[in-house]
Parts: structure tokens; C-alpha cells; sequence
């Protein structure tokens, strides 16, 4: 058996993406001992379409990865245009919490970014590792995980904390017994698509009983999406015939325009997407774990805001893990807090997209997405007046 807990590490953080990487890079610049496990390998990409908001670029700035995801070729969105009953209204992103853009990385691009950034903390990753289930201590307390390698060799790791941060269906989360707090009906659905360009700008069109739009991304291609509620997918399933057929279907009702741009467009890539998206809050943490990203917080994609949600809690959980290892060690209160932080953070952009999963009339949705929009600037000031977590350890190195 491969065994890594001969020195038990501080943390061991299960998943590699977006939340996993994040709360890793933090740890390790905090001067943590951190191993992170992933059954996946990198770079390679996930059922996600991939709009970052303002909320998430202060995160990258404030880290200092926005030049990467820049310089990978995502281009700089500055450009939203709006299409509804007929009328287009386009504007320029405003410059607000130190940032003026928005952007669109590819999956497999942004998650390797963010994995090489935890490497370069210090932080050990390693892929192709598959947990199985969390081990405990005499007293119950969490104290590691075990799973095994690609070629199924077994794997044990002590670590004083586990970090769950392995996705919606989290095994962390079912192993530990995390309960779910919050159980909304289930959101819709969201499908996309790639296409060549090229595409200027970011779009969104509005019409009863969906919402589509325009991501622009890596190599002048862009992420189509159609999000409907998923009986209406389901519907368009089955009359089309192949996902393609009814990809097509709903988008020729949500946009006919942009439908009609992508009659001379070539598509490169199949179509994907999520059906009946949960909409879920779930404990955050008990003695010696805690969850992060999608495996503690789960919403439609609606309003995409995973990736902003991810990057905004991995650092609250950075900073009450970085705690709970301290001389003081207040474990319960820090972790507490952690819960109580991410669920008040959480809350009015969790209502939102709840709202527009039901799909209200078209009046109402757009008067949602002008709340979604100062709701999002909100946050995003208020993270980029946080003080950045290991600043002063990098400074001084
Ligand atoms: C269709 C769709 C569209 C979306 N569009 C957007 C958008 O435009 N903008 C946005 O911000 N968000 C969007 N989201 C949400 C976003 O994708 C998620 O919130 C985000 O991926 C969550 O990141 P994560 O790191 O928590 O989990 P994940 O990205 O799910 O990563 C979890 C990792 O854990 C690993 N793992 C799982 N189980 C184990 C195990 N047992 N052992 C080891 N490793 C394990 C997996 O291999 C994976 O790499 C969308 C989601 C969907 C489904």
C-alpha cells in the first residue's frame, strides 16, 4: 500500500478544480503542508460552460492569475449585449473592484492554471488517485482518506483536515455524513455547444421559458448555451431525436437570431449539458473535514456563478483552516464561521438563481438578471477589500 500519512500532512484536499486548487494554492502560501488528490488528470475538461463574473475576476487579480488566464488566450470581455422583445442594448463593462472585464476560459485551461499555481505554493498534487472513503481517529474524528491509483494500487493519507472538494456527487460529503440544509426544487437545464468565430462579445437573449447566449472563448471560438427548464429539454430530446437535433430546436426558439448567425457557423464541438440541476446547501464542516465548491454548495447554472462561488469560499475556507492550524487552534469556532461567511455570502445570489430557474415571465427575468448584476458588483467589492490570504508570507520569501 502506497502511504502517505508517514509524516501526517495538514490537509488533504480531494478534487483538483476550481474550489479544490484554490483553497490548496491559498493553504500552501499560508505555509501549510498540503497534498491534493484528484482521480482525473490535467489539463482536461468538465461539463461546465465557463463565463467567469466580476466576482470571480477580482479573485484571479487579487491571486495574481488574471495575467495567466489572459495570457492563455482567453480573451478580455468587455463588451454585453443584452437581447430581449425584439431589443438590443449593448454595454461596455464598467470598470468597478479594480476590474473592467470579464472572461471565459476554457475548463481545462483555467483548472490547470489554478493546479500549477497550488504546485508552485507548494503544494503536492497528485492525479489519477481515486478516494473511496474518509478514515477516522478513536474518537471519530476525521483524520484522512484512503482510495487507490489509476493501476489500483491502495492509498492512505492522514492529514489533519480533509477538504471535500470534489463535486456534486461528493464522496467526501457521503462519508463524512454531511447533511443537506437546504434543498431547493430542482433547477433546470443547460446545454452548450462550440463554434467558430469570430465572436466579439459576450450576448444573452431572453425569451419565455429560456435563456441562451454567447461565451467567447479560446481561439476565436465560442460556448453557445440554452438553458430551459428541463422538461422542455427532455421534450426537444425526444422530438429531435439526438442532442445535436435538440440543441438546434431550443435555440431556434430562444434566439432566433443568433440560430440563423449559426446556420454559416461550424460547430467543433458535440453538445453537452445537465439536466435538472440541484439546487442545494450543505453543512460545511465537522471535527477534522469540510467542503468546498460544488460538493458543499450547488445551484443551476443559470446564473453561472460556480466558478465565482468556488473561489470566494475556498478562501473563507483557507482562512478558518489556516486558523484551526494555528497555535490557538479553535478549530469549531473557525470552521463555524466558515459556514456561517459562506452562507451569508451565498444567500441573495442562491434566491436569485432559484428565481430564474423557475422561469418567470420575460419582465420579471430580465428585472432578475438587473438585480443578479448589482448583486454581483456587491460581492465583487467586497472581495476585492479583502486583505489577500499569504501576502505577507510571499512578500517576505
Ligand atoms: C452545464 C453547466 C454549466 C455551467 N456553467 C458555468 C459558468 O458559465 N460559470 C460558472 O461560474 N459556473 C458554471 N457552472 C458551475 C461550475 O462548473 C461548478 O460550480 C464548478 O465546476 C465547481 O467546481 P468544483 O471544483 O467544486 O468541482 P468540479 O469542477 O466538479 O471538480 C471536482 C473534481 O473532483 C474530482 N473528484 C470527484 N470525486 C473524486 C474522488 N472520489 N476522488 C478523487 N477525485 C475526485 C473530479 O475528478 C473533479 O476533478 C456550470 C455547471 C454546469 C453543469
Amino acid at each position: 500500500m502506497l502511504t502517505l500519512n508517514r509524516n501526517r500532512r495538514d490537509v488533504v484536499v480531494v478534487g483538483g478544480r476550481v474550489a479544490g486548487s484554490a483553497a490548496a494554492m491559498l493553504l500552501a502560501r499560508l505555509g501549510h503542508d498540503v497534498v491534493v488528490v484528484d482521480q482525473a488528470s490535467f489539463p482536461s475538461d468538465t461539463v461546465s460552460t465557463h463565463s467567469i463574473a466580476r466576482s470571480g475576476v477580482v479573485q484571479l487579480r487579487r491571486w495574481g492569475l488574471l495575467d495567466a488566464v489572459l495570457d492563455s488566450g482567453a480573451p478580455a470581455i468587455r463588451q454585453v449585449t443584452f437581447h430581449a422583445d425584439g431589443e438590443s442594448v449593448s454595454r461596455t463593462v464598467s470598470q468597478k473592484a479594480g476590474v473592467d472585464l470579464v472572461v471565459a476560459p476554457r475548463r481545462y485551461v483555467l483548472d490547470a492554471i489554478l493546479a500549477t499555481a497550488a504546485q508552485r505554493a507548494g503544494a503536492d498534487m497528485r492525479d489519477g488517485v481515486t478516494v473511496t472513503g474518509v478514515r477516522r481517529d478513536r474518537r471519530g474524528r476525521v483524520a484522512g482518506v484512503y482510495g487507490h491509483d489509476r493501476g489500483g494500487a491502495p492509498i492512505d493519507i492522514g492529514a489533519r483536515y480533509v477538504i471535500g472538494a470534489d463535486g456534486l456527487r461528493s464522496r467526501v460529503a457521503r462519508s463524512v455524513g454531511a447533511t443537506i440544509n437546504e434543498a431547493r426544487p430542482p433547477g433546470g437545464a443547460t446545454q452548450y455547444a462550440y463554434y467558430a468565430g469570430p465572436w466579439t462579445g459576450m450576448e444573452f437573449f431572453v425569451a419565455e421559458r429560456s435563456f441562451a447566449g454567447v461565451f467567447p472563448t479560446h481561439d476565436g471560438q465560442a460556448c453557445i448555451w440554452v438553458c430551459s427548464p428541463s422538461a422542455d429539454a427532455q421534450a426537444a430530446r425526444r422530438t429531435a431525436g439526438s442532442r445535436e437535433g435538440a440543441f438546434g430546436e431550443l435555440l431556434e426558439r430562444s434566439a432566433p437570431e443568433l440560430s440563423e448567425r449559426l446556420r454559416y457557423a461550424r460547430r467543433t464541438s458535440p453538445v453537452q449539458g445537465m439536466l435538472r440541476m440541484p439546487n442545494q446547501v450543505s453543512q460545511a464542516s465537522g471535527p477534522g473535514w469540510a467542503l468546498v465548491g460544488d460538493a458543499g454548495y450547488h445551484r443551476d447554472a443559470i446564473t453561472a456563478h460556480g466558478i465565482s462561488d468556488a473561489f470566494r469560499d475556498a478562501e473563507l475556507l483557507a482562512a478558518a483552516v489556516d486558523q484551526a492550524l494555528g497555535a490557538g487552534r479553535e478549530e469549531s469556532t473557525a470552521l463555524a464561521r466558515y459556514q456561517q461567511q459562506r452562507d451569508q455570502a451565498l444567500t441573495e445570489i442562491f434566491e436569485i438563481t432559484c428565481r430564474l430557474g423557475a422561469y418567470p415571465a420575460v419582465a420579471e427575468f430580465i428585472e432578475l438578471q438587473k438585480q443578479l448584476s448589482a448583486a454581483i458588483d456587491k460581492e465583487a467589492a467586497e472581495l476585492a477589500s479583502w486583505p489577500v490570504p499569504g501576502d505577507r508570507l510571499l512578500a517576505t520569501a
